[in-house]
Parts: structure tokens; C-alpha cells; sequence
């Protein structure tokens, strides 16, 4: 339990961030310092008064059941056995009325055997009556006591008098010892008289017996009546009570729960808006889901906006990464540093937000920086290395800012060396636009591949020039010489310019070596290519030929002009070297002339060279030209 907490507090995000947001999440103690009710309390006060009603209603038909069970149900049995013995008790008098006045009429004994069966039934039936009616209604139990007062007053008054013997004593009136039809009369009726208000008083206590039944079984509909009702009643409040509470757990409990749920969904569904801390929520359970719930969104929320802020920035990274991969694509069409320069310029601008980009390239000879313009590559400016912010960066391979450097006093842009291998190859001056700042993660991404691209370029260039020359004596090549022939052949034809091609063979140089050694042989034909090019015109070109021979494309120049140049050549040549006495350095020379109507380059050559021949015949050092016609006869 107590390693939950921190997980908790960790999938919520900090406290710092929630607290930063509104809404979010109140203590624990701020909930429980409102003294809301619990769920329980809510749903318990809700159901009690149904609880109170129904226990009201047991206890109600327990009452009910316990009387009829107990009191009334008895009462009535009684009520209708006393009437049963009431009856009973009356049928036996009247049997005894009518064996005694039988007995009188007959004098026949078995009138009073059937009078003494009577009785004692009477006296059975007056027995039951009693224990019925015993401690029931009084006004029945009074009516029987005057029944059976009247009863006993004809059985002491005319019934034992017959049963006894002694009736005809009982109705001599007259007292002459004998009872005359008048006396007998009158005794007959003084046993109607008692029996009519034994009968009398036997009828009240049989009305008071029904009055008494009637009104328990009253009393039994009243109570069965007034069950219903309160039955009835309770299922109402009942009814009512739950119908109260439900509405008041609907209003405590679902409704707020419910619309937190709302809140939740819509959360989810993508509104950033916390979910509301307005409107009080009375149940404790619920306040804390509210609570639980608005962190829960408020760090979803955070936690959203800074994935969406991660995506944002990873798509824009993503798309510079993309800008740096075309710009390599771009670097990577060309090997001419004026198109790397370009590129380069074009993607800082692009992608790292420079305006203005300058890019300077390192001199390898001398310790300087030039500047390089594609549009204008011959207007070019030249740093010191260490001089100012963009000679530092080259000197130290260092970012330096541009600010407070005198060619951007109010700028923020960088100088930016472009290293490679170590080496610093040039230095890029980039400067934002006014209020902006550079992406110095893409500078640099920039500056990587532009080093890289502006060394292969240069060393393409390097390469390239390489290929042209000849290395022993700077002259271009016979390689380059073949592309410049083919090229001034057909210019000077088509504009019928003229165009002398010159042979030229070091004479007996073979015996200078072997003489002077061949590493003088090598100086003095480093000596004659410095000397040729001097000589001839910027238009000229000067090429080794191979081994000791060099060869002259001297353009707009006729074979006679052609022959004046190279005369001053040869003489110079000639008298250039005196200490080669025992093998004098000359040179003898060939010129072929091109006819306007134009020819083959291989017939040039070829013409050149016989003239070299014709000159070698001679006796060397010296100058032969040879004109050659469109037909490819020689002249002279
Ligand atoms: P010729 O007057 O008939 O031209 O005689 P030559 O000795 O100059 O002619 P050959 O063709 O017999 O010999 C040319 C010599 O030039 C042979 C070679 O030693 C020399 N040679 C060719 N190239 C070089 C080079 O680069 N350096 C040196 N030192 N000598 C070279
Ligand atoms: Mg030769
Ligand atoms: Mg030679």
C-alpha cells in the first residue's frame, strides 16, 4: 500500500503540473473538511422511512393477529356456544314443563322420570351457559342471571311442588284438604305465569347473547376494514417514500455521477477543457470520483498537449530533416563548386533561417580566406585566417557569432567553419533576418555536408587539373592538347580564322643527358616551357608533346607569325644555356599553318611534324613552316 501512492501520483503527473492547471485535482482533506454524507447514509436515509413503514405494518398485523387469534376469535366461539346451551337450557325446561304438566294430567310415575331427565339437562345446559358467557359481556352475563333466577323462582314455586308430591297442598287454596277444578285451574296458572317470565328473561338473555355476537363480529369486520386501510395507507407512504428516496439518490447520487460521466466522455472525446469544479456534489464517494476524475483529465490533458507538442515538433523535424536530406541530394548532382556554393547558400537560407550567407573558401598556398559568389565568382573578397570573426572560425574550427564584428554590428548571425577531416575547408558567415535567430542544429547539420561537398568539389577540380597538366613542366598535357586542337580546328574553320600549330624537339638532348645527367635535362625543359610561355600570347597555348617535345596552338596567327614567334624562341633557347658547352641546348621547330577551308587534325600534326623533320635535316636548330592546303598538299 504504501508503494502505491508514488505510482498514483506518477500516472497523475507531478503535483507542480496539476496545480498549474485549473481544476485540477483538491486535496483529500479539502473533500472530507465539507462533511459530506457517505453513499451509504444517502441510500440508508433514502430507504429508512419505507423500512419504518413496513415494520409498522408487521408490527400492525401482528397486534391484529394476536387479538383475533387470542380475544376475539374465542369470544365469538363462546358467544355462539353460550346461545347453543341457551337453547339447549330452554328445550329441557320446556321438556320438564311438559312431562310435569303431563304427570299432573295422568299421574302416570314415567312423566316424572322423563321430568328428572329434563332437569338434569337443563342443569347441564345452564352449566355450559354459565362457563360461556363467564367473564364475556356483562350485560349477557346480568340477563342470564335474571333467566336463571326466574328459572329457579317456577322450580321452587310450581315444578318441585309437583316432583315433591306436594302440589295439590301448594294449590288447595281453600284449604279443604281437597283441590277443586278452580284450584287446580289456577295452580296450571301460576306455571304459565313463572314459566312465561322464565321465558321472558331466557328471550332477553338470547337477544343480549346476539347483540354480544353481532358486535364482536362488528368489532372483527372493523378491524379486518381498518387493516386494509392502514395497509393500504402504508403502501402509499411506502410507495410515496421510495418514489422520495429514489428521486433523492437519483438527485444525490446518479445525477452528479452521470454527469460526471459526461465530462469524462467529452474529455475523451478530445475537449482539452478540465472537467468543471462548479456545482457542490453532497455524497462523499462521489466528490472524491469527481476529485479522482478531474486529475485523472487534467493530466490527460497535460499529458495530450505535450505528446501533440512532441508530434508538432517531430514533424517539423522531421521535414528540416527532410530539407537537409534534399540539400545533400542537391549537393550530390554536382561536383562543380559553383553549384555546391549555390545549394549550400540556398538550403541555410531555407532551412536554417539565414537572409544573408556568405561563403568563404580557404586558400590552401597562403593563409587566407576568399570569398565565393557564384553569381559573380570574379568579385571576390580575401580574409585573413584569424582576422575578425570568420578568420577566427577558420583558425580555430569554432562557431564565432557575427555580432559586434564590424561587418555586422547589429546582427546575431554566426560564422561557421565547415570542417572536414579535421581540416577547415571555408567558413560560412550566415546572418538571420531582423528579429529571428538561426537554427544552429541545422547550421551545423548544413555546414557537415557543404564541408564535405566543397572538399569533394575541390579535390574533383584539383583532380581534373591534374589531369591537364604535366607535372614536370606545368605545361598542359597532350591529353588536353587533343580537346584544344579539336576545339580551335573547328573554331577557325567556321569563322575561317587562321590557326598555326607548332612542332617543337629539343635537339640532341639525348647527349645533354647523358652529358649533364638527367636531372639537368629536366630543369632545362622546365627552362624552355617557363621561356615559351612567356613568349607567346594569353590567347596561345603552350603543351608537352612528350619525351623532349612540346608543341604551340597559336591562334589567330598566320604560318608567318607563327614562324617569327618561334624564331624568337629558338634564339633565345640557344643562348639561354651557356654552361651546356659541350652539348649546346637548341631546339628545332616545325609549323604547320592551317588553310581556312580547314583540315584534319591529324594532318596538321602530321604537317607540323615533317616541317620538325624537314628542320632536323637541316641541321637543326631552326625553324621550318609548312603550309598546308584544304587539299592536304604540301606548298613549299
Ligand atoms: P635529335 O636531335 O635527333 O632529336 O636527337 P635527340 O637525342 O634529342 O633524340 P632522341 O629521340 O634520340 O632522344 C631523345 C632523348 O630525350 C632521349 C631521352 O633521354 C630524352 N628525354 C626525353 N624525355 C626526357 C625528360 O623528361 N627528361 C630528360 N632529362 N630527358 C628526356
Ligand atoms: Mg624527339
Ligand atoms: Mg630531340
Amino acid at each position: 500500500m504504501i508503494g502505491s501512492r508514488p505510482i498514483m501520483r506518477h500516472a497523475w503527473g507531478s503535483r507542480s503540473t496539476r496545480a498549474s492547471l485549473p481544476g485540477s485535482r483538491a486535496s483529500d482533506s479539502e473533500v472530507r473538511g465539507r462533511a459530506r454524507p457517505g453513499l451509504l447514509q444517502v441510500v440508508t436515509s433514502a430507504v429508512r422511512p419505507t423500512m419504518i413503514g413496513t415494520l409498522v405494518f408487521i408490527a400492525g398485523m401482528a397486534v391484529i393477529l394476536v387479538w383475533f387469534v387470542a380475544f376475539s376469535r374465542p369470544g365469538l366461539a363462546a358467544a355462539r356456544h353460550g346461545s347453543q346451551a341457551l337453547s339447549a337450557g330452554e328445550l329441557a325446561m320446556t321438556d320438564e314443563q311438559d312431562a310435569l304438566r303431563g304427570y299432573l294430567a295422568s299421574g302416570d310415575a314415567a312423566f316424572l322420570q322423563a321430568d328428572r331427565t329434563a332437569e338434569a339437562r337443563a342443569a347441564t345446559a345452564a352449566t355450559a351457559t354459565l362457563k360461556a358467557f363467564k367473564n364475556r359481556d356483562p350485560q349477557v352475563s346480568t340477563a342470564f342471571a335474571q333467566a336463571w333466577t326466574a328459572a329457579q323462582a317456577w322450580e321452587d314455586k310450581w315444578a318441585d311442588n309437583v316432583e315433591n308430591g306436594t302440589w295439590r297442598a301448594a294449590a288447595d287454596i281453600s284449604g279443604d284438604g281437597t283441590v277443586d277444578t278452580q284450584e287446580q285451574a289456577a295452580f296450571l296458572a301460576k306455571d304459565v305465569t313463572l314459566f312465561d317470565r322464565y321465558r321472558s328473561a331466557e328471550a332477553k338473555v338470547q337477544q343480549a347473547a346476539r347483540s354480544s355476537e353481532s358486535s364482536t363480529m362488528t368489532a372483527q369486520t372493523t378491524a379486518l376494514v381498518a387493516v386494509a386501510i392502514a395497509a393500504m395507507l402504508l403502501g402509499i407512504a411506502n410507495a410515496t417514500t421510495l418514489f422520495l428516496g429514489r428521486r433523492r439518490l437519483h438527485r444525490l447520487v446518479v445525477a452528479p455521477i452521470e454527469s460526471l460521466s459526461r465530462e469524462a466522455d467529452r474529455v475523451a472525446s478530445g475537449d482539452q477543457r478540465p472537467i468543471a469544479t462548479g456545482g457542490d456534489v453532497p455524497v462523499y464517494e462521489v466528490a472524491q470520483l469527481r476529485t479522482s476524475l478531474q486529475g485523472m483529465t487534467s493530466s490527460l490533458v497535460t499529458d495530450r498537449a505535450a505528446a501533440t507538442q512532441r508530434g508538432d515538433e517531430l514533424l517539423e523535424r522531421t521535414a528540416r530533416l527532410q530539407q537537409v536530406l534534399d540539400f545533400s541530394r542537391q549537393l550530390s548532382a554536382s561536383l562543380s563548386l559553383t553549384h555546391v556554393v549555390t545549394n549550400l547558400t540556398r538550403a541555410m537560407r531555407q532551412v536554417a533561417g539565414a537572409d544573408s550567407v556568405t561563403v568563404w573558401l580557404q586558400n590552401w598556398d597562403d593563409r587566407s580566406l576568399a570569398s565565393f559568389n557564384p553569381a559573380h565568382p570574379e568579385s571576390s573578397e580575401t580574409i585573413e585566417i584569424g582576422a575578425g570573426a570568420v578568420g577566427r572560425a577558420a583558425q580555430y574550427a569554432r562557431t564565432m557569432p557575427l555580432a559586434g564584428s564590424s561587418a555586422h554590428a547589429e546582427s546575431t548571425g554566426a560564422a561557421i567553419p565547415l570542417v572536414i577531416g579535421g581540416r577547415v575547408v571555408g567558413v560560412v558567415a550566415a546572418v538571420p533576418s531582423a528579429g529571428n535567430e538561426l537554427d544552429m542544429e541545422m547550421v551545423d547539420a548544413l555546414a557537415l555536408q557543404g564541408a564535405a561537398a566543397i572538399q569533394a568539389a575541390r579535390t574533383h577540380s584539383e583532380a581534373q587539373e591534374l589531369s591537364r597538366r604535366d607535372p614536370l613542366t606545368n605545361l598542359a598535357n597532350r591529353r588536353q592538347l587533343t580537346v584544344d586542337l579539336a576545339a580551335e580546328l573547328e573554331r577557325a574553320v567556321r569563322f575561317g580564322h587562321p590557326l598555326s600549330f607548332v612542332m617543337i624537339d629539343m635537339d640532341h638532348f639525348k647527349r645533354l643527358n647523358d652529358t649533364y645527367g638527367h636531372q639537368r635535362g629536366d630543369q632545362v625543359l622546365r627552362e624552355v616551357a617557363d621561356t615559351i610561355t612567356r613568349e607567346i600570347r594569353a590567347i596561345d597555348g603552350a603543351y608537352r608533346y612528350g619525351g623532349e617535345e612540346l608543341a604551340l596552338l597559336l591562334r589567330e596567327a598566320s604560318g608567318a607569325d607563327a614562324v617569327r614567334t618561334v624564331e624568337r624562341i629558338r634564339a633565345g633557347i640557344a643562348t639561354r644555356f651557356p654552361w651546356a658547352s659541350q652539348s649546346p641546348v637548341t631546339l628545332s621547330a616545325g609549323v604547320a599553318e592551317l588553310d581556312p577551308a580547314g583540315l584534319s587534325a591529324a594532318a596538321l600534326v602530321s604537317a607540323a611534324d615533317q616541317a620538325l623533320y624537314a628542320a632536323k635535316r637541316a641541321g637543326r636548330n631552326r625553324v621550318r613552316l609548312h603550309v598546308v592546303e584544304q587539299t592536304g598538299q604540301r606548298a613549299g
